[in-house]
């Protein structure tokens, strides 16, 4: 028995089963790439989930970490620390957001914001969250409650009260499910998990229009579209409008776990003092590392980037889509989070895929999802997009 071997059944054996993880032991990463044990290199473009959106081992994050973990790893959030203070700073002269709450994780700053929507419904008497269907918010109680994909609250009942789902892009529906009650309409406007579904402008107009209308919050969540993947830096900017609070993680800490809410000004002074608060949440080192993020997309341009290289993958996948019309259905998506939406089951693709050396993630069956890191070239997109083509000839 191999120690490859021996890894895989002790995972087996000691976790809970959760993960059923792919057949793969990586031992480093290096810019779009990972290699595994055996050697073999894997054009990435899976991406850590949104994670790693400047790729493995950058060089800037790694220092900030290394400078940041010379100083302090932990203090607490009863101290002031310059690492979130910077962030924050940043965020904020990025997003013209008022307020931020650091938290750890996506589900964790979608808990967060809902008790800032909770609280500032009861000084202006609502109640009602609306989420839409096939949403994905993470794996916490509340989070699931606004999730709708049966596949993650199946077995979890019972839910926080006082939420409905909606039809994604149903303006009728959204229509008659607004009233004076609703608190807030959460959603991605542009699904993740769900299978890179876009909200249509309709939509996005018809929420406008409520909300000036019923004066309900309209809270994004952009853990996974947001920090410039769609090649703006938050996906709702696509449809020209602006929400009351927004969600982030996955990619903001350059691979260490951080998430945040934000706040426009109609909900900045619904916490007050203890009314809210983490132990981890905001770490210094994660935080270091997010400010290189930052520094590192808006100084080398990365939003400009993801969306030229995205318009060109996009444009690639649309001429696949051209070549295998009974096999593509539809090609979505903005910059470095697209789908190609098959007839067909996508697992044995991303398998073939992932022998051929690519890695790729199928979510809701039969969409491919591309979540590549900013710094893909045309030369990594061609060479998929001729590995794609073959894997479909042969099909
Ligand atoms: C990943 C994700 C979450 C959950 O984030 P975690 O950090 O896994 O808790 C929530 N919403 C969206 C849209 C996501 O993609």
């Amino acid at each position: 028995m191999n120690s490859n071997e021996n890894l895989f059944q002790k995972e087996e054996k000691f976790f809970f089963r959760t993960y059923k993880r792919l057949p793969l032991d990586i031992e480093r990463g290096e810019g779009c790439y990972l290699f595994a044990r055996d050697g073999k290199r894997y054009l990435d473009f899976f991406g850590g989930l949104a994670v790693n959106a400047l790729g493995y081992n950058h060089p800037r994050i790694n220092k900030a970490i290394q400078d940041q973990l010379q100083k302090y790893i932990h203090l607490s959030n009863f101290y002031v620390q310059e690492p979130q203070v910077r962030v924050a700073e940043q965020l904020i002269a990025i997003t013209g957001f008022n307020r931020i709450f650091f938290s750890n994780s996506g589900t964790e700053a979608i808990e967060g914001a809902l008790k800032l929507a909770r609280k500032w419904g009861k000084k202006n008497g609502k109640t009602h969250l609306i989420g839409l269907s096939n949403s994905f918010h993470g794996r916490t109680m509340g989070a699931l409650s606004l999730t709708e994909r049966q596949k993650y609250r199946e077995g979890y009942e019972p839910f926080l009260p006082d939420i409905s789902h909606v039809k994604y892009n149903d303006v009728q529906e959204l229509r008659s499910a607004v009233n004076e009650q609703t608190l807030g309409v959460v959603l991605e406007f542009i699904q993740g998990e769900g299978g890179i579904y876009v909200v249509s402008p309709a939509f996005a107009a018809a929420l406008m229009e409520l909300r000036d209308r019923f004066g309900f919050l309209i809270v994004a969540d952009e853990i996974q579209s947001g920090i410039g993947r769609t090649g703006k830096f938050f996906g709702f900017e696509h449809f020209g409008m602006k929400p009351d609070i927004v969600v982030i993680a996955k990619a903001i800490g350059g691979g260490l776990p951080l998430g945040a809410f934000m706040g426009n000004d109609r909900v900045a002074d619904v916490f007050t003092y203890g009314t809210h608060g983490t132990t981890f949440g905001g770490n210094p080192v994660a935080c270091a590392a997010a400010l290189a993020v930052l520094e590192e997309i808006v100084e080398k341009n990365f939003m400009k980037k993801a969306e030229e290289i995205g318009e060109y993958l996009k444009g690639q996948f649309g001429s696949l889509q051209r070549a295998f019309p009974a096999l593509v259905k539809e090609v979505r998506g903005f910059g470095c989070m697209l789908g190609i939406e098959l007839t067909r089951e996508g697992q044995p693709i991303v398998d073939e895929l992932q022998n051929r050396g690519f890695l790729v993630n199928c979510t809701n069956t039969n969409v491919l999802r591309f979540l590549p890191p900013y710094i893909v070239t045309r030369e990594h997109c061609d060479s998929l997009v001729q590995e794609l083509r073959e894997i479909f000839g042969g099909l």
